[in-house]
């Protein structure tokens, strides 16, 4: 059991067995659930999928008094409490759909001892009567679902959310608080335990691992095809495709409905009517694929999902993660591809620009979008990738990624990569990917010329090479930690620590190619 010899660890495996008919804990839960269980405050980090329910209902059950489940999702309320009765275990809920009565009943009910669990959405929280009635219940747990919500750097921020913390507080006596979210990025994290009030926690990051999921990075293929012909080698799997904007989504469901493929639409600029009827359609299997935008997914419960494809970059990648990671959840091979191109990057960065968050806000979206351009360009394992990024310990290969699994050709690209530090050091690192790569093929551009880099000795060094092919190369030292892309909307160019080795010829740099190129490249003088 994972160094917790706790006695009750053994009870809450036996209750496992007994109420949802699992075998065994997965690993990530064991903690979890072992630290609550010894009243220890909690905040599991686990990624959408990877079980946090169990991890507070399996203490539910063990624990004297009750647990107060705070949890945003109203709409899901019903069906998670109604899921809960079909297992056995006494649980109810409170939120907005509720008269006062039926409010005032259900928690006189869980004062005299009826209830494991209460669900409660954080907005009732805010009002004092309600607090006043809580003072009077036994609670043993508060377990607080979507725990990012509590902060502004949270993608879905609740104010509401703030009320936690005032209401634990004016609790008779303190009961134990577990947390749980899928983003793992220190500032959430920081506000979290700062902002619940957690005492003494250190964070568990578990469980991000799906191993049933494949991960593919398609650079520069023509999107619409490969779709096409992924759906017709896949005609009876269920998958979601996601496109970006409303526009896309149509576009891209229209032409498929054309080439008489099942799929619909769902965004939200369709009527709540369409989108529902879309959606239960989806999930009846009626209809076997939903072109969506990032709308759809919150809480939607499909087992089989056997693919996610990205017509576009996302922002970043919690939320890459948490669309992809609607794949297999029942745990058979599902496959997860972004195909990516460049014009994906111009799209998201506008997005960040017009949107009117503070300044300090978006250099941190800034942030969190170059680490998603950093996956659609690392040659590196994608599934090692993601888990680094999510604060787990992982490397080497998993061998079934598409960077895994590409039997391209490594090119020795050593003096190329020597040619564009070099340049980006004399053009003073201030100058951004396609000024850069200008200045290399020997651009005669006013830009190039007003700057006086016709005369650097780097001008017009790769001027064999396209300037695209330049510009994939200093995205592949980007995203290999040679070159440093500034955040911002007018990034520039800096030459990492990492890059000197191979400025003073002490390290080699690879890139992939196709065998063709490869031929091509070797043959060049
Ligand atoms: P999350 O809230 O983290 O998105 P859930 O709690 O809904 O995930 O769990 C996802 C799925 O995994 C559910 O169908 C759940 O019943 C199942 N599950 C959770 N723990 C186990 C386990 N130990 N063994 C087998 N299935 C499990």
């Amino acid at each position: 059991m994972q160094g917790f010899s706790h006695p009750l660890i053994e009870q809450a495996q036996a209750l496992l067995h007994k109420y949802y008919g699992y075998s065994s804990f997965r690993s990530g839960q064991v903690p979890l659930i072992g630290q609550i269980l010894q009243g220890q405050d909690t905040l599991g980090i686990m990624p959408t999928g990877g079980g946090k329910s169990i991890c507070y209902q399996v203490p539910a059950l063990l624990f004297q008094g009750l647990t107060l489940v705070i949890s945003p999702l109203i709409s899901l309320m019903k069906d998670q409490v109604d899921g809960l009765q079909r297992l056995g275990i006494a649980a109810t809920y409170v939120n907005s759909s509720l008269s006062f009565p039926e409010v005032k009943e259900r928690l006189q009910k869980a004062a005299q001892g009826w209830y494991k669990l209460i669900y409660v959405a954080p907005e009732r929280l805010e009002s004092p009567s309600f607090r006043t009635l809580l003072q009077t219940l036994p609670i043993a747990q508060v377990a607080v679902d979507e725990a990012h919500c509590v902060s502004q750097w949270g993608h879905d921020f609740r104010p509401s959310y703030g009320a936690i913390a005032p209401m634990i507080a004016e609790l008779p006596y303190r009961p134990v608080v577990s947390a749980f979210t899928a983003t793992a990025t220190t500032e959430v994290t920081h506000d979290i335990i700062r902002l619940l009030g957690l005492r003494q926690v250190q964070p568990y990051i578990t469980g991000f691992n799906r191993e049933n999921l494949t991960f593919s990075v398609l650079r520069g293929e023509n999107k619409r095809d490969f779709i096409f012909r992924y759906l017709s080698d896949h005609l009876d799997e269920s998958g979601i495709i996601y496109g970006s904007t409303r526009k896309e989504v149509d576009q891209l469901a229209d032409f498929l409905s054309r080439k008489g493929f099942s799929v619909a639409p769902y965004h939200a600029g369709l009527s709540d009517e369409e989108r529902n009827r879309n959606q239960e359609m989806f999930l009846y299997d009626d209809v076997k694929v939903m072109v969506a935008s990032n709308a759809f997914g919150m809480g939607i419960d499909k087992s089989n999902v056997r693919f996610v494809i990205h017509h576009n970059m996302p922002k970043n990648m919690e939320a890459y993660y948490q669309e992809a990671g609607r794949a297999g959840r029942d745990g058979e091979p599902s496959a997860c591809i972004l195909l990516f191109s460049p014009q994906d990057i111009l799209v998201q960065k506008f997005l960040i620009e017009q949107s009117p968050m503070s300044l300090e806000r978006k250099s941190y979206e800034y942030k969190k979008l170059q680490a998603m351009i950093d996956y659609c360009y690392t040659p590196q394992c994608l599934r090692h990738y993601i888990l680094r990024y999510f604060g787990e310990k992982a490397s080497g290969h998993c061998d079934d990624c598409s960077n895994c699994l590409d039997d391209r050709e490594s090119v020795d690209v050593t003096i190329e990569a020597q040619k564009i530090f070099s340049c980006v050091k004399r053009m003073g690192e201030r100058f951004g990917t396609s000024m850069v790569a200008s200045v290399l093929k020997g651009s005669k551009s006013k830009k190039v010329m007003n700057q006086g880099f016709d005369k650097l000795s780097t001008y017009n060094i790769m001027s064999e090479y396209k300037e695209k092919e330049i510009v994939d190369l200093i995205n592949l030292f980007c995203a290999e930690g040679y070159l440093v892309m500034t955040e911002g909307q007018y990034p520039v160019l800096q030459v990492a620590p990492r890059a000197m080795p191979v400025l003073r010829g002490q390290e080699k740099v690879y890139q992939k190619v196709q065998k063709r190129q490869a031929q091509k490249k070797e043959s060049d003088p």
